[in-house]
């Protein structure tokens, strides 16, 4: 059985990871740097943020690929080596976690829509296909499917997935509140519509990751599960709401914050949980201290 799938029917909850673009950057990545062409350049310092997560007590740590997609890779000229790209950014996770733990294989948006004719459904599943397959080759044993604002992206992706690899899939969607106080995507979707249509699609579990901090992401957990109790569910907030200051954007919610809500997802029934945006292996140390308190 896959690791990831026989993990989440063993234990109760899993400790994935936090922030990756955040850590790089405290570690010199520029601005408008790309981050994936640090698993070529710079294999000892992503090699550090993996191995800061898996010491932090992560169960799951993600790949250094969420602009990883071919598409994405374009504008900074890498999509020649798109596979190989994936392929070392899992390697350099799995380095780091060791043979025990997960290695979630992160794929981001291709940043094109659909909807606009910006891309084609064609050209978006070839750019998925081709990410998975690297990950994968470099031992991936789940394929993290985040930050997703249409679901049809998104089905796109799971559907690349499940038909160019044999790895399971998590789908996560980032959400924002309306004025009225409901969740929704980008895109309109709001996250019942987004654990029906990623269920049906076969998804092995579905997710809400970055977003405006830990808070909001109780109301989306409930309105989550309420909608279907079995389907496992990811949560991973950023750390508050994001600021920018200078030509930096930063986050400023503590540990002990982000902490303090890890119970009411547990209530819920959460399975994994981790962070997004701004969170550090210090907030993945509290996250860890407060699933072994509700578990006592
Ligand atoms: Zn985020």
């Amino acid at each position: 059985m896959n690791k990831f799938i026989e993990q989440l029917k063993k234990k109760s909850v899993l400790l994935s990871d936090g922030a990756w673009g955040t850590m790089l950057q405290a570690k010199g990545l520029g601005a408008g740097e790309c981050p994936e062409r640090w698993n070529l350049t710079h294999r000892d310092i992503v090699f550090s943020v993996a191995k800061g997560y898996a010491e932090a007590g992560s169960d799951m740590v993600e790949t250094n690929s969420f602009g990883g997609s071919r598409i994405k890779l374009k504008e900074c000229g890498l999509d020649d080596r798109t596979f190989e790209v994936n392929r070392i950014a899992a390697e350099i996770s799995r380095e780091a976690i060791g043979d025990e733990g997960i290695v979630m294989g992160s794929m981001g948006p291709t940043g094109k829509i659909l909807m606009m004719g910006e891309v084609t459904p064609e050209e978006m599943y070839e750019a998925f296909a081709e990410q998975a397959r690297g990950l994968e080759a470099g031992g991936a044993d789940v394929a993290m499917i985040e930050t997703m604002m249409d679901i049809e992206e998104a089905k796109i992706a799971l559907k690349a997935v499940r038909e160019n690899t044999s790895l399971p899939a998590i789908c996560s969607f980032t959400f924002d509140r309306t004025g009225m106080g409901e969740y929704r995507t980008m895109m309109g979707h709001a996250p019942a519509d987004v654990v029906r249509a990623m269920k049906e699609a076969g998804a092995d579990m579905v997710g809400a990751n970055c977003g405006h901090g830990i808070e909001q992401m109780v109301p989306i957990a409930r309105e989550m599960k309420e909608t279907d109790p079995e389907m496992p569910l990811l949560i991973q907030a950023n750390a508050g709401e994001p600021h920018i200051h200078g030509d930096t954007t930063v986050f400023d919610e503590s540990p002990e914050v982000t902490g303090s809500f890890v119970p009411q997802l547990l209530d819920l029934g959460v399975e994994v949980i981790g962070g997004c945006c701004g969170t550090t292996p210090d907030h993945i140390r509290e996250i860890k201290r407060q699933i072994e308190a509700f578990n006592k």
